[in-house]
């Protein structure tokens, strides 16, 4: 039998072939704007921390302060004895923020994700998720056992033609959408999908990691997922809905129930994270106008939110963009499959409103003296 290595050395080379092999580089992010790698200092457009919140000094207080209160870690899961009253604190903001009867906070929106599909669908089920859905939406939809069927990326009018010839064949139906795309920062329909899921009973969930604002209101009621990890600068997922669907999932998504629970200090942060945004709500627009400043720069479509690809096709194109804007002081990783679909390898820009104006023209000039776009 081949040794365990071997084999895994073969796929490894097979990877570095299609220019998909990946290293796990170091870097430090020491403000929220710059990220030091192997002692050189590089203006990021690469981080989710899109409002600067991971290193606001009320945050930071406020997880110190939990550090030295609770300590490092939860000791167990939520329904052992990691459940810290501050997860009660957490929750009863994120229900408030979101409109909603309650919210469960999970370990990552990772794991909200793949909790919440597989404890809400099962073998007779059918889910419709967008095509450009995120990998852990994917992942949970199959692990759940549902049948699932994925439409063009934010058509609706293909979900409906997929809910039209399939949904009589299933017991229960869960559409799911990113609100905002990860990779291509576009906006999902959701007033479309809503009207879908009404007509043809079925449940919307929304992920919105990478949303600044809550979801408006829609004339469903939604299962409202997102990350603590992005907006708000900390980490843990959560979903928001009914107090039944909450209660349901502390008792069935086994991503919450078998995970230890989340250290104090995160939670902390989360909801010190949030109440700044409720006292700072400029950040929001300083964020999306650094993304307007930059689209409107290079001549492209204004920015529909905090991330702005430039699609580049093949990996080695997208590679080497990143390696000369790397030289010129600035991090913006190459995207590549399986994060994106083959041929459409990308520099994914994302803004924070810490970026400086003066910064974003400069990448610009860099963008278009080297003819990238
Ligand atoms: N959903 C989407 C759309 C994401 O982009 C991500 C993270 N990249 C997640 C879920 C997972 O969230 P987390 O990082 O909190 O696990």
């Amino acid at each position: 039998m081949p040794e365990l290595d071997d084999i895994l050395l073969q796929k490894l080379q097979l990877l570095e072939a299609k220019q998909q092999k990946r290293a796990i580089l170091s870097g430090f992010r020491h403000d929220s704007v710059y990220v030091e790698r192997d002692g050189k200092d590089y203006i990021s457009f690469s981080c989710n921390d899109y409002l600067g919140l991971s290193q606001h000094p009320r945050v930071i207080a406020a997880a110190t302060q939990a550090i030295k209160k609770y300590g490092a870690g939860a000791g167990a899961s939520r329904l052992v004895t990691g459940n810290s009253p501050l997860y009660s604190d957490l929750e009863k903001l994120l229900a408030e923020r979101n409109g909603t009867a309650d919210a469960c906070v999970f370990g990552s929106g990772y794991l909200a994700n793949i909790g919440t599909i597989t404890a809400l669908v099962g073998k007779n089920d059918l889910i419709l998720a967008d095509k450009l859905s995120h990998a852990c939406i994917i992942d949970a939809a199959r692990l759940s056992g549902a049948t699932l069927l994925r439409f063009a990326h934010n058509n609706h009018e293909h979900c409906k033609m997929l809910l039209e010839a399939n949904r009589a064949e299933y017991q229960n139906c869960l559409i799911v959408t990113e609100t905002i795309f990860s990779m291509d920062g576009d906006i999902a329909p959701l007033k479309e999908l809503s009207g879908l899921a009404k007509k043809y009973n079925s449940w919307l969930m929304t992920d919105s990691a990478h949303s600044l604002s809550p979801l408006p209101d829609l004339d469903v009621p939604i299962i409202k997922m997102g990350t603590l990890s992005k907006t708000f600068g900390s980490y843990g997922g959560y979903v928001c809905g009914s107090k039944i669907l909450i209660e349901y999932l502390k008792n069935a998504a086994r991503s919450l129930i078998f995970s230890t629970a989340l250290p104090p200090a995160t939670l902390a942060a989360s909801i010190e994270a949030i109440k700044t945004l409720r006292d700072e709500p400029q950040l929001i627009k300083q964020a999306m106008d650094n993304a307007i400043l930059f689209t409107n720069t290079l001549g492209l479509a204004s920015a529909q939110s905090t991330i702005v690809p430039l699609i580049l096709g093949e990996n080695d194109k997208a590679i080497s963009a990143s390696k000369i804007l790397a030289e010129h002081g600035f991090l913006i990783t190459a995207i590549r499959p399986p994060t994106v679909p083959e041929n459409t390898a990308r520099l994914r820009f994302t803004f924070s409103a810490m970026h400086k104006h003066d910064d974003i023209k400069n990448l610009c000039a860099i963008i278009k003296g080297q003819g990238f776009i």
